[in-house]
């Protein structure tokens, strides 16, 4: 890494996302010709308004793309029970290759019991245990989309990652382990930190790639950068009707050589990602 001499370049999910789709497009035209229509169903339980938008972005994404999707609303009052007979049907449902649980679900209902009961080859989110499981054995599964995301996103760059180190902040199921994972399986050097973490700046500082996935606004700093890192802001916080990532943009700026921006960064390439692994799994199970 040369030393840091000038402000960092951006690495844009919006242009990123946007050639994704323009991949994915070919894809999906192949398939068309072939008479298959990749379909995502998503179900939304309850009100939360934030679901609500990320929902409506992944429908208006579909319908951008030529993917057939629905969404199943249901009231914050709805059952396990009934949301796992939904599940079978959609699990049954030949039309049907994505199914996605839209997360946090309502009070007393288990998240592992209804992520366990998503057919692992429709389980285009790869929460499913199953499909963790391949990943962290490297075998052929649907990664997570934030972290399939954020791969692209080093991959565009051409992010040699082979023995750098790479500094992963948060160890969530949906994020943290997962980027993890992929980071490994590209050879880097990976140290996963998370709140018992000691002394955290100083870890942070010693990255070549810093991925910031904890959710407090703003809290990585210049002081957690080491000069020429390529940083990834995957925070989206609302802080006073605005959104922020987990990086403070205007301090990491003039330290990383990479960083992004956060609207338009890795957000964007999370529900593109959402929509190749659900053209994966049309394609998977047409498989020649
Ligand atoms: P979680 O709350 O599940 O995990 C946060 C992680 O950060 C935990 O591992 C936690 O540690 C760690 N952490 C919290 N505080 C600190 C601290 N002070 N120092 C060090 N580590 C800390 O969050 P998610 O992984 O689901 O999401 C992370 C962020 O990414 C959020 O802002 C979320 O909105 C955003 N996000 C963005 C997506 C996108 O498309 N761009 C998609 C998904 C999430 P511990 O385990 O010890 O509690």
């Amino acid at each position: 890494m040369r030393m840091k001499m000038s402000e960092a370049k951006l690495i844009s999910g919006a242009d990123l996302s946007q050639k994704l789709l323009s991949e994915l497009e070919v894809r999906v035209k192949d398939l068309a010709a072939r008479g298959i229509v990749p379909k995502l169903t998503v179900i939304l339980a309850g009100e939360d308004p934030a679901s609500k938008s990320y929902v409506r972005s992944k429908a208006k994404m579909c319908k951008q793309l030529g993917l057939a999707s629905e969404i199943i609303r249901l009231d914050a009052a709805v059952t396990q029970g009934e949301l796992l007979t939904i599940i079978h049907r959609l699990n049954s449902d030949d039309s049907v290759h994505g199914v996605l649980v839209q997360l946090p679900l309502p009070k007393g209902i288990s998240e592992d019991i209804i992520l366990n009961s998503i057919d692992p080859a429709k389980d285009v989110d790869g929460f499913h245990p199953a499909n963790v499981g391949q990943l962290s054995i490297g075998a052929p599964t649907f990664v997570p989309c934030t972290p399939k995301g954020v791969m692209y996103m080093l991959d565009a760059i051409n992010c040699d990652l082979a023995g750098k180190h790479a500094v992963v902040v948060g160890r969530s199921n949906i994020v943290g382990k997962p980027v993890a994972q992929l980071l490994l399986a590209k050879h880097a050097t990976v140290t996963i930190c998370h709140s018992r973490t000691r002394d955290l700046p100083s870890v942070c500082k010693t990255a070549d790639v810093l991925v910031a996935a904890v959710g407090r606004p703003k809290m990585i700093t210049a002081e957690y950068v080491k000069p020429g890192a390529v940083v990834i802001d995957v925070g989206i916080n609302r802080v006073d009707g605005a959104i922020v990532g987990d990086v403070d943009f205007d301090s990491v700026k003039n330290a990383a050589e990479w960083l992004t921006p956060v609207p338009g960064g890795v957000g964007k390439m999370t529900v593109a990602m959402l929509m190749s692994n659900t053209i994966e799994s049309a394609e998977r199970k047409n498989k020649a």
